[in-house]
C-alpha cells in the first residue's frame, strides 16, 4: 500500500516535473538566448522598427505580406511619403494607389487597404484601434497582422505566427505537426503565444521574426553561429532540413496570356480586370488566354476578323520576345502583338484611353515589364 502510494507520488510528481519544470526550461532557455541574440548581435535594420504609429505599422506589415523586405522597402517609402496620414490614404484616388503599388503583386491586399484607410478614416475619425480583436477585425487583416500592430504599437501580449516562427518553432522543439494544418497552426499558435515575453512582447515578436530571417534561416541556417543550438532538437538530432514539416504540396498551373496592344490615332484599347483572378483591379490591353503556345496571326483574327473586301483592317507593327512571371501558384507566359488598326474598332469590354495617359493606369507587373523594356520600339512610357 505505501510503496503503490510512493510510486503514485514519485511517477506524479515526475509528471509534475515534466510538465511544469523541464518544459518550461527547454522554454526559458529559447526566450532568454533569443532576447540575448536581439541585444547583442541583431543588427538588422528596417525604418518602421521600433516604431509605436499604428499607421505605419499596419501599412508596412500589410507591404510585407508574401513580400520580401528588400523588395517592399521602396514601396513603405514611397507610401508614407505620399501618404503621411491615413486621412490622406483614404481621401485618395483609387488608381493613384493601385498605381503605387504596382509590381507588388497580391492586389486585394492593395484593395482591403483602401478599404480599412477609408473605414478608419471616416468612421473612427482616424483613431487606429487599439484592441486585438478590434484590429483583427479590418479588413485584410489576420491575426499576423494584429498581433504585430498590437504588441508594436500598444504593447499588446499577442504573439506573432508567421513562417519565420513557424521555422524557428519546429526546429527548435522538433515538432512535426505539419504547419499548414488545422491542428499546426493551432499548436504553434499556443506554443508562440507560451514563449512570448508578456512585458517586452514588441521586441520579443521582433526579436524572433529577425531570428527567423537572419539566423534560422529556410536555406542554409547559421547554426554554427547560433545562440540556441546547444538545446535545438533539429540541430542536435542532425534534421535541420526537415522542419517545418507541410502536409500540402502546391499544384502550379501554367497560363498563356496573349494580349493585343491596338492603336488607333494615339488611342488604344484597355480594360480593367475583374475579380477572382490574378491581378484584380489593373488594367490591361486586349487578352486572349490559352493553355498553352499558341499562332498569333489565329489571335489577331478572333478579335479582328478580314474586312468584307478581304483586308486585315490592321497592321502588325511588333511582336514581342516570350515574357514569363513566376506567381506563387501559376507561371505565366505571354507575348504582346502591337497593332496599328486602319480604323476604328470597339470591342465589348474594352475602353479607348489617349496612350498618353497610360502612364497613369495601374498595370499588371507582367506589362509593365514588357512596356519598360528597352527592347520594345513603343512609346507608350
Ligand atoms: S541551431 Fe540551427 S536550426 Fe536550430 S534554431 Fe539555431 S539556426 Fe535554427
Amino acid at each position: 500500500m505505501l510503496i503503490s502510494a510512493v510510486y503514485l507520488f514519485s511517477s506524479n510528481f515526475e509528471f509534475y516535473l515534466y510538465k511544469n519544470m523541464a518544459k518550461p526550461l527547454k522554454y526559458q532557455y529559447f526566450v532568454k538566448q533569443l532576447l540575448k541574440w536581439n541585444q547583442l548581435y541583431n543588427k538588422r535594420e528596417m525604418p518602421w522598427k521600433g516604431e509605436k504609429d499604428p499607421y505605419k505599422i499596419w501599412l508596412s506589415e500589410i507591404i510585407l505580406q508574401q513580400t520580401r523586405v528588400e523588395q517592399g522597402l521602396d514601396y513603405y517609402h514611397r507610401f508614407i511619403d505620399t501618404f503621411p496620414n491615413i486621412h490622406k490614404l483614404a481621401n485618395a484616388k483609387e488608381e493613384q494607389i493601385f498605381k503605387l503599388w504596382e509590381g507588388l503583386g497580391y492586389y486585394t491586399r492593395c484593395k482591403n487597404l483602401i478599404a480599412t484607410a477609408k473605414y478608419i478614416s471616416k468612421e473612427l475619425k482616424g483613431e487606429f484601434p487599439e484592441l486585438y480583436d478590434e484590429i483583427l477585425d479590418l479588413k485584410g487583416i489576420g491575426p499576423y497582422t494584429a498581433a504585430a500592430i498590437s504588441s508594436f504599437a500598444f504593447n499588446l501580449p499577442h504573439a506573432v505566427v508567421d513562417g519565420n516562427v513557424f521555422r524557428v518553432l519546429s526546429r527548435y522543439f522538433g515538432i512535426s505537426t505539419p504547419i499548414d494544418s488545422t491542428e499546426g497552426k493551432k499548436y504553434f499558435t499556443t506554443l508562440a503565444n507560451e514563449l512570448l515575453d508578456k512585458k517586452l512582447p514588441g521586441e520579443y515578436n521582433q526579436a524572433l521574426m529577425d531570428f527567423g530571417a537572419v539566423i534560422c534561416k529556410p536555406q542554409v541556417p547559421l547554426c554554427a553561429d547560433c545562440l540556441l543550438r546547444d538545446k535545438c532538437e533539429a540541430f542536435l538530432n542532425n534534421r535541420v532540413n526537415k522542419y517545418p514539416v507541410k502536409e500540402k504540396t502546391i499544384t502550379k498551373k501554367t497560363r498563356w496570356l496573349y494580349y493585343i496592344i491596338a492603336e488607333y490615332k494615339e488611342t488604344v484599347l484597355v480594360r480593367k480586370r475583374g475579380q477572382k483572378d490574378i491581378w484584380e483591379n489593373l488594367y490591361e490591353f486586349i487578352l486572349l488566354e490559352q493553355d498553352g503556345p499558341v499562332d498569333k496571326g489565329n489571335i489577331l483574327h478572333q478579335f479582328f476578323p478580314k474586312t468584307k473586301t478581304g483586308n486585315l483592317p490592321y497592321i502588325v507593327e511588333y511582336v514581342s520576345r516570350i515574357y514569363k512571371q513566376q506567381l506563387t501558384h501559376q507561371t505565366i507566359y505571354g507575348q504582346f502583338i502591337k497593332i496599328q488598326l486602319t480604323a476604328p474598332v470597339r470591342l465589348a469590354g474594352y475602353e479607348k484611353v489617349n496612350t498618353s495617359a497610360l502612364e497613369q493606369l495601374p498595370f499588371p507587373k507582367f506589362i509593365t515589364n514588357y512596356l519598360k523594356d528597352k527592347s520594345v520600339s513603343l512609346n507608350l512610357f
